[in-house]
């Protein structure tokens, strides 16, 4: 028989890439530590280890609705958030009553965009603890959202965004109208908008929120989130915390990462024909999509910026064009392969600590900084969508670890920010990143407080049994 207050936790990640990979480093450790754990894809985007690290974490999937050849891109993100909201939530709720694992269910840990699994966690009467796979200052922004439109502060027009906003308790002085979310551009009655700000509300159902961040990165953020949840767990970087604890990781190498693509390992010895912190590396994460003149600006201003560069060119990247066309531009790039890469897709957290790897040219997407500044390696920030606004700003204003090319991609500053963050003059972003990436190594020892904020999460999931 089961100990019937044995702690079984279903964790539900948005179907995306970013999201997957936290969620299951966090599923990963639970399961390390004794909790059992089902992990809940969809059939699109299902996590397919070979073996599971744990006999105590089970992986399954569900559809999401929507038909196999459906792009489920960001360009549709509307009907595809539709679906999770109706037939997916339909097919969650079947598996879950039609299921008979023991020990039951004691709670859900639904991502903070699937508020799907806080609904079903009401109605089969199990705890719901919410987890946004992004940044406390961004999530803070969201919070804060609804006052500014009925302050009449929101939407603006894109055509003054250099006007410094005020109103964001936390962050006076700090931000011009381009560093907010996207959202709060023009678009912030449109309906994918619609549905972030709903989840955001709906998020406070739920007794706690876990955050992939840590303390002394974003305390006074976190400080803010503890007014709206009674319990914030910040429990980040869950890579670097996973790495740690040794989970799933084999001979240095981690055995099972939760990449949902094939990465391209070619790229690994590559680097290591490369001179010491020579390298720019350049990804944009997994949705962003770039234009064909885009596509050339920064091409030239890598090449101009007179350094080496491994650039991840997903076979999806460019808007409208397809993959033969980007591979015979890229074909005709004036360097010699000794200077340059390109991959499809890399293994990012192995190129960041590889010791040729210099400086980052990113989106800005939340486990890219967060994987950035546990390398220690200093970024250029070209944010696409989302909460990549609010981070580049944190990155270049708060933190100081990078540059933000916000809203510009034209080859000169390319180039200019390439060599100013590879040349000798970046000493402040050089001594800002040592002394916040040894912060983030600090608090993933057993002793930080990310792995003590996982131990409370882990003793509340067992106090609360069923
Ligand atoms: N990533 C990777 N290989 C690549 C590009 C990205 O493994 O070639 C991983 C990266 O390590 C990160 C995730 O994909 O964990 C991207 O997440 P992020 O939040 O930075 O951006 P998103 O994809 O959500 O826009």
């Amino acid at each position: 028989m089961e100990d019937p207050r044995e702690p079984h936790v279903l964790i539900l990640p948005f179907p995306a890439q970013g999201h997957t990979k936290p969620m299951l480093c966090l599923a990963k450790l639970l399961a390390s530590a004794g909790v059992r754990v089902t992990f809940l894809s969809t059939h699109h985007n299902r996590c397919s280890p070979s073996s599971s690290p744990s006999p105590l974490l089970r992986f399954v999937s569900i559809s999401d609705g929507l038909p196999d050849d459906h792009p489920r891109s960001l360009e549709l993100i509307g009907e595809f958030l539709l679906s999770i909201k109706t037939a997916m939530k339909a097919r969650l709720r079947e598996f879950l009553l039609s299921e008979s694992a023991e020990p039951p269910l004691t709670c859900v840990i639904a991502d903070g965009i699937m508020s799907i699994g806080i609904d079903v966690a009401e109605e089969l009467g199990v705890l719901a603890i919410s987890f946004r796979t992004f940044s406390a200052c961004c999530l803070w922004t969201f919070f804060c959202v609804p006052t500014f439109i009925h302050e009449g502060k929101l939407p603006f027009p894109d055509d003054d965004l250099d006007k410094e906003f005020h109103g964001l308790p936390g962050a006076e002085g700090l931000l011009r109208r381009r560093d907010l979310p996207s959202m709060c551009r023009s678009q912030i009655e449109s309906n994918p908008y619609r549905y972030f700000l709903d989840e955001t509300t709906t998020m406070t159902r739920a007794s706690a929120l876990i955050l992939n961040t840590f303390d002394t990165l974003e305390g006074p953020m976190l400080s803010r989130l503890t007014t709206i949840f009674a319990n914030v767990y910040a429990i980040g970087p869950l890579h670097a915390l996973a790495a740690e604890s040794d989970i799933g990781h084999s001979s240095g190498r981690t055995a099972f990462v939760g990449s949902l693509r094939i990465e391209d390992r070619s790229c690994m010895t590559w680097l290591d024909s490369q001179a010491s912190r020579s390298v720019v590396y350049v990804s944009f994460g997994s949705l962003a999509k770039i234009t064909i003149d885009q596509l050339m600006e920064l091409r030239h201003g890598l090449v101009d910026g007179g350094r080496p560069f491994l650039w991840v060119l997903r076979e999806d990247a460019i808007l409208g064009e397809n993959e033969e066309t980007v591979k015979s531009l890229l074909s005709e790039l004036k360097v010699p392969s000794e200077r340059r890469c390109v991959v499809n897709w890399a293994p990012q957290e192995e190129v960041l600590a590889h010791p040729a790897v210099g400086g980052f040219l990113s989106h800005g997407g939340w486990n890219s900084t967060l994987e950035s500044i546990a390398a220690g390696i200093p970024m250029i920030c070209w944010p696409h969508t989302g909460d990549q606004q609010i981070n580049s700003r944190w990155v270049s204003e708060v933190w100081k670890i990078g540059l933000d090319m916000k809203d510009t991609c034209d080859r000169s500053t390319v180039e200019t920010m390439v060599r100013t963050l590879m040349e000798d003059k970046n000493e402040e972003i050089m001594k800002s990143m040592a002394r916040i990436s040894a912060l983030s190594s600090a608090s993933v020892v057993s002793e930080g407080s990310s792995s003590k904020n996982l131990g409370r999460l882990i003793e509340n999931l067992r106090k609360i049994g069923r």
